[in-house]
């Protein structure tokens, strides 16, 4: 049981971030949920969380394309035990018409938030000799699909940053893993659909069969569930010695 901790789950009202941190509560951890905005919905998200799971839950308004805002949800937060890096977004164009600004933000927000948060992080897990770091990297932390220059390299970089981070911590009580998902169904990807529709001039059905799920061998979505049990099980102390390594839950795709 995850009793007793706290996890920080940043982008974590929406998605993945929010199944992981269903799972977390579930297993009995506290919560800091997080993402940029601070509505009466996202404090009220978090209280249905503490009903659901009875566990402690805190929404944090923080901008993680932002440094000092990365490391203040850290301070306000308190430190933590188990830091889960997933907020993420996504920006699709040809390398060279791919606007600079959406290639600062995708790294700024997919890479240097999970360097910034960690940073703070690690001082308050190594005074406890515990602390779980899980990056929610890609498919794209491992391989590339074209149109995905500033995803994939972020992603590329949040796999690099998650085996240093593993080596500076071995020994210490600390593990620092990254999940790999393929394809889930969360708003990301809902969102880009439409366009693949038009793109492609196929329905719904055809779209996610034969352009999305195409290079998922199971042809079928992850689920944000599954997500959500791989950071348990990383969480848990079956996974002591597993760090500085990437977990894909991604129906086969990386096998291809
Ligand atoms: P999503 O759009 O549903 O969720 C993204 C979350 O990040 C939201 O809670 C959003 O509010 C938050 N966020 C965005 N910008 C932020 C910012 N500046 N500061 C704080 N929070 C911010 O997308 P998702 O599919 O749940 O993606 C979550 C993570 O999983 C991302 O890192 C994504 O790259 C990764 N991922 C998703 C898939 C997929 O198929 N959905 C596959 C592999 C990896």
């Amino acid at each position: 049981s995850l009793r007793g901790k706290t996890a920080i789950v940043t982008g974590s009202n929406s998605g993945i971030g929010l199944g992981v941190a269903e799972e977390l509560a579930r297993a009995g951890a506290d919560l800091v949920v997080n993402s940029f905005t601070d509505r009466p919905e996202d404090h009220a998200l978090a209280d249905r969380l503490a009903r659901d799971h009875g566990v402690r839950v805190r929404y944090i308004g923080a901008d993680m394309s932002k440094p000092d805002d990365c490391r203040a949800l850290v301070e306000k937060a308190g430190g933590c035990d188990i830091l889960v890096n997933n907020a993420g977004i996504q920006h699709v164009a040809p390398v060279e018409l791919f606007p600079a600004a959406k290639w600062d933000a995708i790294i700024a927000i997919n890479l240097s938030s999970a360097f910034h948060t960690t940073a703070a992080a690690l001082p308050g897990m190594r005074e406890k000799g515990w602390g779980r770091i899980i990056n929610i990297a890609s498919a794209h932390g491992l391989t590339a699909s074209p149109y995905k220059a500033a995803y994939v390299a972020a992603k590329h970089g949040v796999v690099g940053l998650t085996k240093t981070v593993a080596l500076e911590c071995a020994g210490q009580g600390i593990t620092c893993n990254a999940i790999c998902p393929g394809y889930v169904l969360t708003p990301i990807v809902e969102a880009q659909i439409p366009d693949q529709m038009q793109v492609h001039n196929m329905d719904r059905e055809t779209v996610i069969a034969k352009v999305m799920l195409a290079r998922q061998p199971s042809g079928q979505f992850a689920t944000v569930e599954q997500i959500g049990g791989t950071a348990v099980f990383l969480a848990s102390a079956a996974a002591d010695q597993v760090t500085g390594t990437t977990i894909s839950v991604d129906g086969g795709w990386t096998a291809l």
